[in-house]
């Protein structure tokens, strides 16, 4: 089948050459043919060097993504090959370990602009582009062929789809209602999940390995949890043996949601209390010391040109959690920002430390989970970095 054709400027086809899947607008010469939002187009350099096919969105700056390097059909066949490929990662490392994981990556698994998670039975599905849109009712068919859930739900109300011309959708694509909490386990512990209304997907499943480190650190610590949201993190400290844990979260319902985690994990007798607020502001008035402090914000550096302003709130934090612990306390601290790279990030633990007076070790670089794969040529795909750090 042949598609529309798309002509690149002259040396616009090196990165897409090495590998990246995006095409900007400023790198299109030309678009030869009828193409319009989220439909398919050949796609060539300006010598005429056939590079690939990729799906179109005229109002995105990302002008096109690439589905395929090969001259190929893009068939009901050809998503279900690589459904069928984040099935196989996942079945080989997770199965019979991760009860909730993310199935499906986006551009990590080759299928851009799509996310898939997976809350046992259930899945949740983002359509993040136009392309994706159009491909819905397709991908719920081929998602209850190849992984045979009970429900999907879709929770498309993420602001990305704004500049991709779309609106919020949400709601039941297939199978049965979905109940308004889906109890889950994830190494243990009990949480549940309220796919319909929760933050992302209900879950922050990036954060799954990261949780799972605390079992081993958490043994008789108290414990400061700031940017809680459902207590996920305290919720693993508990059940390791923490003595004290403190919640922060700016999340009234959030807040709400981990004190029923510690019912559901029996730990409503382990001294905890929570406080709704800006972390940055309670942080600077606590009157007390930790032996552990979690920092998990949410991005503060949505683009590039906020990096600078994200820095300066990423170093006042990471200064007010060294600040508060004792010696020999763990500071466990991330970023999701994806305009951050580690390497900044870790110059700004650095200069915390160094304005908090405090001489501190890296324990432990931290990343994504494997059910989080990141294209190699793709790094905008690599968000989330931490650090696990011991102050002496
Ligand atoms: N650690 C959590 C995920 C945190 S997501 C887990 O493992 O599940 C980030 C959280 O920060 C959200 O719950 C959001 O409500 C909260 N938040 C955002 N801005 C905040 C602020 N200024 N102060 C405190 N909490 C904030």
């Amino acid at each position: 089948m042949a598609y529309p054709r798309v002509i690149l400027k002259k040396g616009k086809e090196r990165p897409i050459l090495r590998g990246h899947p995006w095409i900007f607008s400023g790198a299109v010469a030309r678009v030869e043919g009828d193409l319009s939002s989220g439909e398919v187009g050949e796609i060539y350099s300006a010598g005429g060097q056939f590079l690939g096919l990729g799906y179109f969105n005229p109002r995105s700056q990302i002008l096109l993504r690439i589905l395929t390097r090969e001259r190929e059909e893009v068939s009901p066949g050809f998503f279900e090959a690589r459904m069928t490929h984040a099935g196989a990662l996942r079945k080989r490392w997770l199965e019979g370990k991760a009860f909730a994981c993310r199935l499906i990556n986006a551009e990590g698994d080759f299928l851009p602009g799509l996310i898939v998670d997976r809350y046992g039975e259930i899945l949740v599905l983002q359509c993040l582009t136009a392309g994706m849109e159009r491909w819905k009712a397709l991908l719920v068919d081929l998602l209850v062929r190849v992984f045979h859930p009970v429900s999907i739900y879709e929770r498309s109300d993420v602001p990305a789809r704004i500049e991709e011309g779309l609106s919020d959708v949400t709601g039941l694509l297939h199978g049965m209602d979905v109940p308004d909490r889906v109890e889950i386990e994830e190494d243990g512990c009990l949480f549940h999940v309220d796919v319909k209304r929760g933050q992302k997907t209900g879950f922050y499943l990036d954060q799954r390995e990261n949780r799972a480190s605390l079992k081993d650190l958490s043994k008789g610590k108290k414990v400061l949890d700031c940017f809680s949201y459902t207590g996920a993190f305290s919720i693993h400290a508990g059940l390791g043996g923490a003595r004290e844990i403190l919640l922060v979260d700016s999340s009234g319902e959030a807040l709400a949601k981990a004190e029923e985690h510690f019912e559901l994990n029996r730990l409503e007798s382990l001294p905890h209390r929570s406080i709704r607020g800006d972390a940055f502001e309670v942080m600077r008035n606590l009157g007390e010391e930790f032996d552990m402090v979690i920092l998990d914000p949410p991005p503060f550096a949505k683009k590039k040109s906020h990096l600078s302003t994200a820095a300066r709130g990423y170093k006042d934090l990471n200064l007010q959690a060294f600040r508060l612990l004792r010696k020999e306390g763990l500071l466990l601290t991330f970023s999701c920002s994806h305009h951050m790279g580690l390497d900044l990030f870790q110059k700004i633990v650095f200069s915390a430390a160094v304005d908090a007076g405090r001489r501190v070790q890296i324990i432990s670089r931290r990343g994504h989970p494997i059910d989080h794969p990141i294209h190699l040529s793709h790094p905008e795909g690599e968000y989330l970095k931490g650090l696990i750090c011991r102050v002496l």
